[in-house]
């Protein structure tokens, strides 16, 4: 019971997705309206044929034997026309439309997922499930629906049939049912657990397949013969899908067997019956074939609601998962209605925060303590894995700590609305994206374009001289995925227009992670140079290994362990000879060629 009531609330959830978007009312009402005419279509060319046989071989009537044979012509045909205009509408414009409304929105919580959604499979798993919910499931129950409605139409067109059925038939229809029905459900079980081990497996297919589809490791494929190890593993992942599919059709075909057989037998009792009575002659061969027809209209309207019980049921499994995925991950995104303010007064606060990733114990971030201030430059320095682009991760609220607080301004920033709080930042992440789209777009990123900034955005970030030479100049395609005629940029270029993108959204604060990391000295200088001007009434935040750069900043934090082991300007952390001045010495060193005796020594 408590079964049949999940399946009643998840069918309700996805009727009712589709009855609220902008074309699901009238699409619903034109396919039931469709479903309700089309049984009684059935049943008259039943009825026509077994009158026209009697016609022809008893009663000889040359105008009714016309009305027959006109009847049993031209209502299919007309239905079937009349089927074929709706369907275009309703198929090819409403469900379309439907659908896609549906997939946006879709796409639009997958962006809106918590960014440790990425660092837990069994939600990626979800998520793909999910994903196959959207593209067939609700439009799905609407044909269940329909099915509904037909069935119970064809129910009372055939029940003025039945009269004409021997109970003993009927009672044989019934069991013919019944057996099927526990059959289909126990193959429908056996397929919804086969297709939940499917879609693990064929995440890893797509995973790397993605590797030799794409460009991203195009040049490591080739140097390091990578294609063969990584074909062994799409091949693996493809052997599971084959193995899994062989596993379903078995199955069908099994159940298809036993199916035939039981259908087989049915058959034989409802023949004996008809032809018997025939020969009895207790009834015509016309009536004989409406029996048979009626017969086989019966057991299609039962068998078809036990096939959309047992598709409800499928389908059922499928969107509680698609449910539990569109509930999932999103606390950043939904928590805080209040309206972030930054100021010449402003601070953003790390009190005691720690912070361990999903699926380790390990306190990347160990009770942290520190304030970045409006209009200061803020240094991070240390080792790698000191928890530098952590401290950015948590500060732009992608991650939530596992313990302590974030303030901005007093208020703990989970407080404020998210896409405000997160338009605070002006971000040049380490690992950034450069996008499939034109130079422009990579810059404003979907914001509407003011040609004059997207311009100074790109001299201030040293992208001047590229923009001249490229074709099309701000329309110039990056990338030659989409134009033949796009350019490939360098690191350098790359990193530039990164930064570019984050001088045109010019924010309150610039979050600069490792920013030039792909540059060479010269330009590194320059870039430097550039960002003393970019944020000069800016808040910034740079982290950097370069540490000539954090003589730019007005306070160093050396990170350590994911915590702040050294705090001061960098006069102060200079002089006082730790962690700080070892680092910078070694530094230093290293760029005047006074390497270490063991370099030298070879
Ligand atoms: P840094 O920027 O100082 O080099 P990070 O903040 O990137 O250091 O990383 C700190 C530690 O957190 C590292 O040990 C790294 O391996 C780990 N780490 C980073 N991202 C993840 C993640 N998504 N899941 C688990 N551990 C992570």
């Amino acid at each position: 019971m408590k079964n049949f009531k999940e399946i009643l609330k998840n069918y309700r959830f996805t009727v009712g997705k589709v009855w609220k978007q902008k074309f699901g009312k009238p699409y619903i009402i034109i396919r039931s309206i469709m479903t309700m005419i089309g049984p009684f279509v059935g049943l008259a060319v039943t009825v026509f044929s077994g009158l026209l046989i009697d016609e022809i071989t008893q009663l000889h009537r040359m105008n009714m034997i016309a009305v027959y044979v006109l009847g049993l012509t031209a209502i299919p045909t007309v239905w079937g026309f009349i089927n074929q205009i709706v369907s275009y509408f309703c198929t090819s414009k409403m469900e379309h439309a439907i659908n896609r409304a549906f997939e946006a929105e879709f796409y639009e919580h997958c962006s809106h997922l918590d960014c440790d959604f990425y660092d837990q499979p069994e939600l990626q798993d979800k998520h793909s499930e999910a994903s196959e919910v959207v593209m067939n499931d609700f439009i799905g129950s609407v044909n269940t629906l329909c099915s509904f409605i037909s069935g119970v139409v064809s129910l009372f067109a055939v029940s003025a049939l039945l009269t004409s059925l021997n109970w003993i038939v009927v009672a044989v229809i019934f069991l013919n049912v019944v057996i099927e029905h526990f059959i289909n459900k126990k193959h429908k079980n056996k397929i919804i657990s086969l297709d939940t081990e499917f879609h693990k497996r064929w995440r890893y297919h797509w995973i790397y397949s993605y590797i030799l589809d794409s460009d991203l490791a195009a040049k490591e494929v080739r140097l390091f013969q990578l294609d063969k190890f990584i074909v062994k593993k799409i091949t693996a992942a493809s052997e599971y899908r084959d193995q899994i599919e062989r596993e379903k059709e078995l199955s069908s075909n099994v159940t298809g067997g036993i199916l035939s057989f039981v259908s087989f037998i049915q058959k034989v009792v409802l023949y004996g019956f008809a032809v018997s009575a025939v020969l009895a002659q207790d009834i015509t061969v016309g009536y004989m074939t409406i029996t048979i027809s009626a017969a086989g209209q019966l057991f299609g309207t039962l068998n078809s609601f036990s096939q959309m019980y047992l598709n409800l049921y499928r389908t059922s499994a499928k969107v509680q998962k698609y449910i539990d995925f569109m509930k999932v991950c999103q606390y950043q995104y939904k928590t805080g209605d209040k309206k972030p303010q930054w100021d010449s007064d402003s601070v953003i606060e790390f009190k005691n925060v720690s912070f361990c990733y999903p699926g380790s114990d390990r306190m990347v971030i160990d009770n942290l303590n520190l304030t970045v201030k409006a209009g200061e430059k803020l240094a991070i320095v240390g080792e790698n894995g000191s928890g530098k682009s952590t401290f950015v991760k948590l500060i732009t609220r992608l991650y939530a700590p596992s313990k302590g607080e974030i303030l901005l301004n007093g208020v703990n920033i989970y407080e404020y609305d998210y896409t405000e709080y997160q338009k605070l930042f002006s971000p040049v992440f380490q690992d950034y994206s450069i996008y499939d789209m034109t130079i422009e777009e990579n810059i404003t990123l979907g914001e509407s374009a003011d040609k004059a900034l997207v311009e100074q955005a790109c001299t201030l970030s040293g992208l001047g001289d590229f923009l001249e030479k490229a074709p099309n100049h701000l329309k110039t395609q990056v990338g030659k995925n989409i134009d033949p005629e796009g350019v490939k940029l360098s690191g350098g270029e790359s990193q530039r227009l990164a930064i570019a993108r984050a001088r045109y959204h010019d924010r309150n604060i610039y979050l600069l992670d490792e920013p030039t990391a792909a540059l060479d000295p010269n330009s590194e200088e320059e870039i430097y140079t550039q960002f003393h001007q970019m944020i000069t009434d800016r808040t910034a935040v740079l982290i950097t290994h370069r540490l000539s750069a954090v003589q730019l900043a007005d306070k160093v934090a050396v990170f350590d362990s994911g915590s702040v082991v050294e705090y001061g300007t960098h006069k102060e952390l200079y002089a006082k000879g730790g962690i700080y001045t070892e680092m910078f010495d070694k530094q230093a060193k290293f760029y005047r060629g006074e390497a270490s005796p063991e370099i030298l020594d070879g």
